[in-house]
């Protein structure tokens, strides 16, 4: 059978037969890959340990003969054990994961979502304090690089501008982001979110990121949410497990 080597992060693992497990990896070459992982149900192993997600790992895969394929070797490139450790960056981090999931394809490469998720992880893990808009901020990114980055300084619908006098007062991504009083349709949205928004997408993530939780970082987030399950025409679960009120 023959060999490959790749890095992928573990997105999730299901149960195959008694002793085995297969699981999800977004990896940094082929996209999506299922694999088996041979015997780790039986044993408390390390082999099992690093394929936990979210570890970031070094895989040797064989190419299966069907769909799967099957793990022969990890190594864990990053543990994160600060996600691990704290239930609430776990919750964000499978929140992330579930989004990354249900975006990449199996066998079709994307490197550049590899990185952005690995990057967000490392952010995730790294940070002192849990960022109320990590969550939110990786899935309008992530909406961006699918090609659904949000019309944010004009109504979508009539192009009426924000520069000229026109109040955006709601927001649907479907019809492609801002609407007008006139075009209104979707979610109301504040002037102030709408701004938050552009500084995220607009090169001003690490700044928007030491934002304090507050009405305005919980109404971005959510709507980054809304919009994420309007794309993927799906309820998001892990997203909602935080939702507090
Ligand atoms: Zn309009």
């Amino acid at each position: 059978m023959p060999l490959y080597r790749d890095q992928g992060v573990a997105l999730r693992h299901y149960k195959l037969g008694e002793a085995d497990r297969i699981v999800v990896f977004m990896t940094a070459g082929h996209g999506k890959v299922r694999a088996v992982a041979k015997g780790i149900r039986k044993t408390k192993s390390r082999f099992g340990s690093r394929l936990e997600p979210p570890t970031n790992v070094n895989l040797l895969f064989y190419e299966g003969r069907g769909e799967l394929d099957i793990v022969s070797q990890a190594e864990a490139i990053d543990h994160f054990r600060p996600i691990r450790d704290d239930l609430d960056r776990m919750t964000d981090a499978m929140s992330m994961l579930e989004a990354v999931d249900h975006t990449a394809q199996e066998r079709q490469p994307d490197a550049r979502l590899y990185q952005m998720l690995v990057a967000a992880l490392r952010t995730l893990a790294d940070r002192e304090r849990r960022s109320p808009l990590l969550v939110g901020a990786f899935y309008w990114k992530l909406l961006s690089m699918e090609g659904f980055g949000p019309v944010l300084d004009q109504c979508s619908t009539c192009g009426a501008a924000a520069s000229v006098g026109a109040q955006l007062v709601a927001f649907d991504l479907t019809e492609g982001g801002a609407l007008c009083r006139d075009c209104r349709r979707g979610r109301p949205v504040s002037p102030e979110a709408l701004g938050l928004l552009t500084r995220i997408l607009g090169g001003g993530l690490a700044g928007a990121l030491q934002e304090p939780d507050s009405a305005l970082t919980q109404e971005v987030a959510a709507l980054a949410v809304h919009s994420m399950e309007q794309h993927l025409e799906r309820r998001l679960r892990a997203a909602h497990a935080l939702d507090r009120g």
